[in-house]
């Protein structure tokens, strides 16, 4: 499989191998889970404001087939790479089967950078790449929702371009989508509101009162600014945050409703005087009780692992973490982690209840929505904590390999055609 070479598929295989051997897996499953089922490529031709035209490429990776639809989101940034996106896809498997949601992974995305793009020349990259891509997606084939660099505007894009061409509204090919389209209540808030309840569940399991806690968020976004926000709403002061641009500290806490109201204006968090610049490097290495990258992947590594001053790293991002980083990391008793695939699982738990109400023409009040989130992760986190006491093993180890294992199973119960 070499088409994925990238040091994230490197670090999601290497991870992968660790969790098979735990699981003893038999050598001839492995592979079969592991790698990608199907992988698309494709060039995205886009005329610019100018009058240029310039090609993007773009690509969508398909995990596994084996329980039902893929499921994940579709990424807008110009590091974007086929090895990246099938990472990402083969995280989402393990996510989706750790929550109990009938769908393999899946990831996509096209390397452009939205940022130095006009809302037309986003527009336009979106339209001609969900038209690339119409074969390979469907309510029944593969459902895209929002990543970096997309959001509910995006999903409003491909799901009217998908409907387009079929003719008729087509709302559950996407979810993420604007409430008006067919969106479900709570989705937009989704991921960063479960992270901030996994972080309540960690504290409590720590005996750590939230109340006057502290914490850290890399990443003021879709997930990190949502996130920031439930953990004010919980009692937590948060200390520090940041965004592609630059960082920003404050030990009294920041106001996240000042902080809003610049960001809304500057598109940044860099710039805001009511706190101290900091560097996105200095940020993750605070002292705090609760750090939360809810941004790239690979930003605690092997060089930063031992210096990380948190209580609790709760991962919003998909991948923050490296192998090496993670070894350094379960050598620290009292760092308590909330693997990736379990903490931001909220967006894609509430994506299916999105799809489902879609699916169905019926849909359901926030409170609902709010409620079987809740539940689900709580499940989830209980299971994973169980599993991580009984074996000690890292939580990571415990999270991936309750996934990994209904993926296996489920391929083993099918069986292998012909
Ligand atoms: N992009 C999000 C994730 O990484 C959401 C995926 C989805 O809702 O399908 O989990």
């Amino acid at each position: 499989m070499d088409i994925y070479r990238h040091p994230t598929f490197d670090m999601a295989c290497e991870q992968f191998d660790l969790v098979a051997d735990f699981l003893e897996l038999p050598t001839n499953d492995r592979d079969r889970v592991k790698y990608p089922k199907r992988a698309l490529t494709v060039a995205v031709p886009v005329r610019m404001d100018s009058g240029e035209v310039r090609v993007f490429a773009g690509y969508r990776v398909q995990h596994h087939l084996s329980m039902g639809p893929t499921k994940g989101g579709m990424r807008f940034h110009q590091d974007v790479a086929l090895g990246e996106v099938a990472a990402l896809a083969m995280w989402m498997s393990w996510k989706c089967a750790l929550a109990g949601l009938p769908y393999g992974g899946a990831k996509g995305g096209v390397a452009c950078d939205p940022r130095t793009l006009s809302r037309n020349e986003v527009e336009r990259v979106t339209r001609r790449f969900t038209q690339e891509i119409i074969p390979f997606i469907g309510p029944q084939i593969d459902i895209p929702a929002p990543d970096v660099g997309t959001n509910e505007q995006t999903m409003a894009w491909m799901m009217d371009t998908y409907s387009n061409h079929f003719g008729h509204a087509v709302p559950g090919v996407v979810t993420g989508k604007p409430v008006d389209l067919g969106g479900s209540l709570g989705r937009r808030e989704s991921t960063g509101r479960g992270v901030a309840f996994l972080v309540g569940r960690a504290l409590q399991t720590l005996g750590i009162k939230a109340e006057g806690s502290t914490a850290v968020v890399q990443g003021y976004g879709n997930v990190g600014a949502v996130a920031a926000h439930q953990m004010v709403r919980d009692g937590m002061k948060v200390i520090a945050v940041s965004d592609a641009e630059g960082g920003l500290h404050n030990a009294g806490g920041i106001d996240l409703i000042k902080l809003d109201a610049h960001v809304a204006k500057h598109r940044t968090v860099k710039g805001f005087t009511e706190a101290g610049p900091i560097g996105n490097d200095d940020l993750l290495l605070l002292k705090c009780d609760v750090l939360v990258p809810a941004a790239l992947e690979r930003v605690i590594t092997e060089s930063n692992a031992a210096k990380l001053q948190c209580r609790v790293l709760a991962e919003g991002a998909n991948g923050p973490t490296t192998p090496a980083a993670d070894a350094i990391l379960s050598q620290c008793e009292d760092l308590f982690i909330i693997p990736d695939i379990l903490c931001n699982a909220g967006g894609v738990i509430v994506s299916y209840f999105e799809w489902v109400q879609d699916l169905q023409s019926f849909f359901w009040s926030e409170a609902e929505v709010m409620d079987k989130l809740y539940r689900i992760l709580d499940t989830a986190f209980v299971e994973t904590l169980t599993l991580a006491r009984q074996k000690h093993t890292p939580m990571r180890l415990a999270a991936m390999s309750l996934g990994i294992r209904r993926v296996a199973e489920a391929k083993r119960k099918r069986g292998l055609f012909p």
